[in-house]
């Protein structure tokens, strides 16, 4: 018999591990010290632990489908057949052939990995074309769901929906120029239809399948797709019952044509889209299906309001045939648990990770089903923790706030370029094309073993530092004997570009265990920004300047920029984000002008981000964009004209913020362009880039070494793009994760390439 009702759910789940265990069983298969027995064991065990900390909890439905060796994209695209046929060929067992495409071999690079709409998180982008043939492959939903069955839990595959799959794949390379993977959508259902058909001969009573590429903008014809496909779908005689979730925004009209569409359940993200709740009563199709009302924050990591979380449900009633509370979105973006962490008692009260938000589910949907009465006491405490966080003295600083108020127009503004660049060519005296490195060297064993030490106590501080500046000695060193002529500290003393300034502001906090999924293995442990931000003392003078003191060459300052701080964190909603970037640019600027003062006379800005927090839909990039440049140019503007400003950007597509980039008024900017043989250059000339520009000549993401020759041929390339005067001479990013063996090879053919093409000056 089929279950009718969800009432309570989450639209997903974490899967790395409460401890990371899937990363440490990956890596260790990766490396070859264990079996692939062990590494699904592992697996196995994570997922029993999630359905039965699901069961446990109290929620109605339980998303199952949710584990991933590596990416959920990438295993939907096993499940249909899309796997490139230069995988296929390497003659691997299926598991081999799926990290293959994850994380290629020697011969085969992985697939294109990008970034999971405005998240944190990257998936593998499939490639489809033409002659793909999608035939159902891979029956891990339906083994999964019998694996839970078998231990009495009753789960909900979870499916990426065919039409985001196809949305975000890309052309594989013999496709026509007019090939669009969307084209395959008809036989791509056929294939969710045989899925459907056997999860329902499994004994599956619904499937939710994720759409959250309607919450970006769409053509008539992908909405039309989205109704031929749903319509299809609906209509098998042999399926579960089908919840489609829209989420991470404003579903616009593709809310329509699901609610119309023939499916059982709608899920949607009242989060990132409230006016969701006035839209939907007014929809027709809703009164046989059910709505899941997307109520706590699948992506961020405080408590929700639960009164106010009420009260838009209640305005919901009626309006569905069930109505049932979710999350916005999987959890997916957010850590297990707060509870075993050591955060600050206050702080920590305002605070929920997935097991919480799973306990905040399970409350709405009691309240709804039984009233208020029956979760009294949750609701209590739930309201105490969010009047105290409301109120509390310690997330408002007033200097703060009185700095912000002050700010006028003209903060935000330099001198006019031209003024610039010519009191900077006087103080730097830099020759043509100056050559520089983007700011990080290899983190080496050691450097990350004093960190380690200085963590757990063995070593104290003065060592600590001691270490640092041996490490930065030899960059010094290194680069002079390399003859760069912008010389870096190189960030021995730098975790993570955004971890590091958090811990010298106020306002934020950080986690122990906070860890969330970035790709594969990867995780991240993003700091959390709970107040007011300020900068009580200067984070990097003292490494900028002893690096200084070391050489005569100009050592560039590093500071990350206030979006990109902004993107890497967990950042407070109970105020516009313009608000804390403002804040966060206060704090840079006190750290350029400090960098000033001390004598250093090059200061970058990395704002990797930018295009990160880029909205999903056209209408609101202006606004965005606005106040990201704002920031950044808040961030750097107090620099004198002699101060020359960098930043530094690295993404593949800039399309949507050239316009920004030129905005940004940096003196300088370095730019990931290797990739792309130059093509940005052409790009910034069309938005009327006038000032520095340093475009990547080698791509650091492998372990290749570029010749020298190579290095001149891009920089010729660069030439008929740009002049002499205006280009810089770079690698693409930082060489953190590189090693020293591979950087300075490659920085010497880098500085051998720019003699050789001054020489043709
Ligand atoms: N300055 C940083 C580094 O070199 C920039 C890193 C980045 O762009 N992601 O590591
Ligand atoms: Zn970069």
């Amino acid at each position: 018999m089929l279950t009718s009702t969800i009432g309570s759910t989450v639209l997903g789940y974490p899967r790395i591990g409460p401890n990371r265990e899937l990363k440490r069983a990956l890596e260790s298969y990766w490396s070859g010290s264990s079996d692939e027995a062990e590494l699904r064991d592992v697996a196995r065990q994570l997922r029993v632990g999630s359905w039965t900390v699901l069961r446990d909890s109290g929620l109605d439905s339980i998303p199952g489908n949710t584990f991933s060796y590596y990416d959920q994209v990438l295993d939907t695209a096993v499940t249909v057949g899309a796997v490139p046929q230069r995988y296929r060929e390497l003659g691997l067992d299926s598991l081999d052939t799926y990290f293959a495409m994850a994380r290629g071999v020697e011969s085969t690079p992985p697939l294109e990995m990008t970034k999971w709409f405005d998240t944190n998180y990257h998936y593998l982008v499939p490639e489809i074309g033409p002659d793909t043939t999608f035939v159902l492959s891979d029956r891990t939903p339906v083994d999964q769901f019998r694996e839970a069955a078998a231990l009495g839990i009753t789960t909900r595959p979870v499916l990426v929906g065919p039409l985001t799959f196809l949305l975000l794949s890309k052309s594989d390379g013999n496709a026509p120029e007019a090939f669009r993977p969307l084209d395959r959508i008809d036989d791509l259902v056929g294939v969710y239809a045989d899925l459907l058909a056997e999860l329902r001969r499994a004994g599956v009573e619904w499937v939710q399948l994720d759409e959250p590429a309607f919450a970006a903008d769409r053509t008539p014809a992908e909405l039309e797709a989205l109704r031929e496909a749903y319509r299809r779908l609906g209509s098998l005689t042999e399926r579960p019952k089908l919840l489609v979730a829209g989420y991470f925004g404003d579903l616009g009209d593709a809310l329509g044509v699901l609610a119309s569409s023939p499916i059982d359940g709608l899920a949607v993200d009242l989060v990132t889209d409230p006016a969701a709740a006035i839209s939907l009563p007014t929809q027709t199709g809703m009164q046989d299906k059910t709505l899941v009302a997307g109520l706590v924050d699948g992506r961020n990591i405080w408590r929700t309001d639960l009164d106010k979380a009420l009260t838009t449900a209640t305005t919901l009633l009626g309006s569905a045939g069930e109505l049932a509370v979710g999350t916005s979105c999987s959890l997916l973006h957010v850590p297990y648990d707060v509870e075993p962490e050591d955060i600050d008692p206050q702080i920590k009260s305002w605070l929920a990770f997935a097991a919480q938000k799973v306990h905040e589910v399970v409350t709405l949907g009691k309240a709804l089903r039984k009233g208020r009465g029956a979760v009294a006491t949750d609701l209590d405490v739930a309201r105490a923790a969010i009047t105290d966080r409301a109120s509390a003295d310690r997330a408002r600083d007033s200097h703060v706030r009185v700095r912000v108020e002050a700010l006028r127009p003209e903060d935000a503004r330099r001198a006019d370029y031209p003024v610039r660049r010519d009191a900077q060519a006087t103080t730097l005296g830099l020759p043509p094309l100056p050559t520089t490195t983007i700011g990080s060297f290899p983190q080496t064993t050691d450097v990350r073993k004093a960190r380690a030490q200085l963590r757990n106590g063995s070593i104290d501080e003065t060592i600590y530092r001691q270490r640092m500046r041996e490490e930065i000695e030899r960059v010094i060193r290194l680069q002079e004997d390399l003859g760069l002529d912008v010389l870096v500290h190189g960030e021995p003393e730098r975790n993570d570009m955004v971890q590091y300034f958090s811990e010298y502001l106020e306002g934020f906090t950080s986690t122990h265990n906070g860890w969330v999924q970035s790709y594969g293995s990867r995780c991240v442990r993003p700091p959390i920004l709970f107040g007011d931000v300020s900068r009580p003392r200067p984070m990097t003078v003292d490494w900028a300047t002893y690096a200084q003191s070391l050489t005569s060459q100009p050592v560039k300052g590093m500071l990350t920029g206030p979006v990109t701080i902004l993107a890497w964190s967990f950042v407070r909603d109970d105020q516009p984000l313009v608000d804390t970037a403002k804040q966060v640019a206060l704090a840079i600027r006190d750290e350029v002008h400090d960098l000033e003062t001390a004598g250093i006379r090059i200061v970058q800005v990395d704002e990797p981000a930018l295009r990160e927090l880029l909205p999903l839909r056209a209408v609101q990039h202006k606004e965005y964009l606005n106040w990201a440049v704002e920031s950044f140019r808040l961030a750097t503007s107090s620099a004198a004209d002699t101060t020359q400003i960098h930043t530094h950007l690295c993404y593949s597509e800039f399309g949507d913020v050239i316009d920004a980039i030129v905005a940004l008024d940096a003196d300088v900017t370095s730019i990931e362009a290797a990739r792309s043989r130059m093509e940005v250059l052409d790009d910034l000339n069309d938005v009327g880039y006038t000032k520095g520009v340093g475009p990547g000549v080698y791509d650091i993401h492998s372990p290749r070494v570029p010749q020298s020759a190579e290095i001149t041929h891009l920089l010729q390339a660069a030439l008929q793009a740009v002049p002499a005067e205006r280009l810089w001479v770079n690698p693409d990013c930082g060489l953190k994760t590189r090693s020293y063996a591979e950087v300075e090879q490659a920085l010497r053919n880098m500085i051998a390439a720019t003699a050789q093409t001054r020489a043709r000056l």
